[in-house]
């Protein structure tokens, strides 16, 4: 079995550097509630395996007039907590009040409950009827930015931030985004009828 190499960036140019110069292929860990239960470290082939969760820069959240930005590494804990979140875009401040336990709030995070891409994550929904964008850092130290309607997971692309930049207008666009998850919630549960009929 190859060795497994485990790294803790402290900060983004740490991380940055760590993106541009190491030619193995790298993996990322955050929280660890998907990973470590899904029992799948060490990984059988070796490589690099950077853990997000002290990134200082990679916790944060801004809200600035109709844009909300959310660092990857941020738990839900603290988006469960942050008020002003709350008052623009109510739906992911509820969802991830709704999130499992208080332990798993406390060390689960955003970029991996999308990284993880289960069918049940909580926050994608919401996020997805928001029209949130993610940034994106690239092997070899680029960066771009997509929609998350549009992105797919690539090895070695790391996650940096969610950005909803939507612009509404407090209660009433929050109310637009509950309604735009109610329908997409419809759409899914008519597409995939689970008892024909009833
Ligand atoms: C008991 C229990 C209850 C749970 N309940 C819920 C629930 O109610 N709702 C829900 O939605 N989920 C739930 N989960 C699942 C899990 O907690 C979430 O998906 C969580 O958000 C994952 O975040 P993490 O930081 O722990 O990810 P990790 O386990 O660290 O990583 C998960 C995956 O994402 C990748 N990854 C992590 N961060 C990044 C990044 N920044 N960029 C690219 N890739 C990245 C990792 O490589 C890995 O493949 C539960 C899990 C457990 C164990």
């Amino acid at each position: 079995m190859s060795e497994l190499l485990a790294v803790s960036p402290a900060t983004l140019p740490e991380l940055h550097a760590l993106l541009a110069e190491t030619e193995t292929p790298l993996d990322f860990i955050a929280g660890g509630t998907d990973m470590l239960v899904a029992g799948r470290w060490p990984r059988p082939d070796g490589g690099v395996l950077v853990d997000v969760s002290g990134v200082d820069g990679m916790a944060h959240i801004d809200v600035l007039g109709d844009c909300i930005r959310i660092g990857a590494a941020t738990t839900i804990a603290a988006l469960a907590g942050h008020r002003k979140l709350g008052e623009k875009l109510a739906a992911l401040r509820q969802a991830a009040v709704e999130f499992a336990s208080p332990q798993i709030r406390n060390r689960a995070t955003v970029g991996g409950n999308i990284a993880n891409a289960a069918p049940a994550a909580d926050l994608v929904p919401v996020l997805l009827a928001a029209g949130a964008r993610l940034v994106l850092f690239l092997p070899g130290g680029r960066r771009r930015e997509v929609p998350l309607a549009a992105w797919t997971r690539v090895p070695g692309e790391l996650i940096a931030e969610v950005v909803d930049g939507l612009s509404r207008n407090g209660a009433e666009g929050d109310g637009q985004v509950e309604q735009s998850v109610r329908t997409r919630v419809t759409e899914l549960c008519d597409a995939f009828p689970v008892y024909p009929g009833r």
